[in-house]
């Protein structure tokens, strides 16, 4: 796998591959402690490909636990600190992992599980297994949870034929005129668009600089860690962006060595763009789009004064040179021409195998034309000379901070919460952008308490199984859903009560 064989050649070197907080990690030692993990491994477990379950958030050695499963030819999957325990115990669930390696001593239950001491003495046991262990193309290399409209989270799979399918799609994107440089590390690794740095940055000898959530939610921390960082390609969230440029300091003097700023996960505003080419002269913007399931990005436009002034929103952009992009109708499935809206299907190498242990849903979203694999991915869409615009979704699916939330999971948790019979939750948008969900609820009996109060006890069961964002700032208790002829709860009804 090209990262793998990446990790060898700059182990050779004295470059540093993660920096976070204080701590550094060469390329050398990063390579050793994955081939360590990788030995003990298959030392272990023999021949066993199940997945190996990672429980943190940026912790200096998780990349090193991701590789070093690559290396013993199976796959990974790490699972962010916003997913409560009981979240995390669902994924472990449903991928039943022999090996949890669990920062946090979550009590999660797997036939071994590692906490950070028991990991540094597998890193020092050593050990180099030969590369015909390393995972193969065809080969799961990670799965992603993510919101799933059962009230489960649902496990997108991804080969590691996928992933170089996606670096090969994104490298004219993200080339930079020098070899080396630093990327932006934020993206918490249980999110997609982490492989940006993991993968494209890894693989071409750059420095991960890290920021973790204590970071972001402490504006003078993460401008202290900004100014030191010598970022030279940026990758985070449009949100990411607009926090930071609430600050007069976001600006070429903060980040001198920025050349490429990629926005990607959630709509782009001009207006962002606009203050980024205004903030940064020297460096080029983006605004790039993709589906978990088709790898990360599967389009990007560069951001200039003339786009942004063409239209009220930034096109999504061009599509990557390994994949097809398609309009279809939404009814008859038939492509439709340029100016056509429709939705958004993706055909190529970087198209997932499927989500795991979904038949059905599987038999809906992906599917084979003459051999290739394709994702219709729920996006409404028109592409008009080439570019792509996005219009919406076409299901209950929201972005919130860049973070995919089904309405439904929300709906279906808020229904195991005691005395809750029926729940329906709704975005609050501002200026086009989901910033909160709204919930009404129909209670089983009258409580008797004061809507605060019971507002509060709600999101503290929430809390119990859902990661913090995807908890409604607001619950509101209805004493009946306006319902809409197919007796489905009728939203816009609710809406207009909002
Ligand atoms: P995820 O799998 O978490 O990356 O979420 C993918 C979804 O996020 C897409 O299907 C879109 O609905 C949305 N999305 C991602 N990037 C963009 C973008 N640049 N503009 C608008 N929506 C986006």
């Amino acid at each position: 796998m090209f990262l793998l064989e990446a990790l060898k050649k700059y182990a050779a070197t004295d470059r540093t591959a993660i920096r976070y907080r204080e701590d550094m990690l060469s390329f050398a030692e990063l390579d050793r402690r994955s081939d360590a993990f990788a030995a003990w491994l298959l030392d272990t477990f023999g021949d066993d490909r199940t997945p190996v379950m990672i429980y943190g958030h940026k912790e200096l050695d998780i990349p090193a636990c991701m590789f070093g499963a690559l290396k013993a030819g199976r796959g990974y999957v790490p699972v962010d600190t916003t997913f409560p325990r009981e979240r995390a115990a669902q994924i472990a669930e449903e991928v039943r992992p022999r090996v949890i390696v669990d920062f946090y001593h979550m009590g999660l239950e797997a036939e071994t599980v590692l906490d950070d001491a028991a990991l540094a003495e597998i890193f020092s046991s050593g050990g180099e297994p030969a590369r015909g262990n390393w995972i193969a193309p065809e080969e799961v290399a990670y799965i992603l949870f993510t919101s799933g409209s059962t009230g489960r989270p649902k496990g997108v799979q991804v080969t590691a034929g996928n992933i170089a399918s996606f670096d090969r799609g994104v490298a004219p994107w993200f080339v930079l005129p020098e070899e080396g440089g630093v990327c932006l590390n934020e993206i918490s690794y249980s999110f997609d668009v982490s492989v940006c740095a993991l993968y494209y940055a890894l693989s071409r000898g750059m420095t991960l600089y890290t920021v973790d959530r204590a970071a972001l939610n402490d504006t003078p921390v993460l401008f202290a860690t900004l100014r030191e960082s010598g970022i030279s390609l940026w990758v985070s969230t449009p949100s990411l962006g607009e926090l930071c440029l609430q600050s007069e300091q976001f600006r070429t003097a903060l980040l001198p060595r920025a050349q490429k700023f990629v926005f990607c996960g959630e709509v782009m505003t001009c207006k962002l763009g606009r203050q980024m080419l205004e903030r940064f002269p020297g460096a080029k913007v983006y605004n790039a789009y993709g589906p978990t399931e088709a790898t990360v990005l599967v389009t990007a436009v560069e951001v200039t004064e003339a786009l942004c002034a063409a239209r009220a929103s930034l096109p999504i952009g061009y599509g990557f040179s390994n994949l097809r992009c398609e309009i279809a109708d939404v009814e008859t499935g038939r492509y439709l021409p340029d100016g056509k809206e429709g939705e958004l299907l993706l055909l190529g190498g970087s198209v997932s195998p499927g989500y795991l242990n979904r038949p059905e849903l599987n038999e809906r979203v992906f599917f084979e034309e003459n051999g290739v694999r394709g994702y219709r991915t729920g996006d409404l869409c028109y592409r008009e000379a080439g570019l792509l615009y996005y219009l919406g979704r076409l299901d209950g699916q929201v972005k919130l901070n860049g973070f995919r939330v089904e309405l439904e999971d929300v709906e279906s948790n808020l229904t195991k919460v005691s005395n809750i019979a029926r729940a329906a939750v709704l975005p609050v948008c501002q200026d086009g952008k989901v910033t909160g969900l709204t919930a009404f609820v129909l209670l089983e009996k009258p409580d008797g308490l004061p809507s605060l109060k019971r507002a509060k006890q709600i999101r503290e069961a929430l809390a119990g199984t859902l990661p913090a964002y995807m908890i409604p700032r607001k619950i509101l208790a209805v004493d009946s859903f306006p319902l809409n002829t197919n007796g489905k709860v009728d939203k816009k009804a609710l809406a207009a009560r909002l």
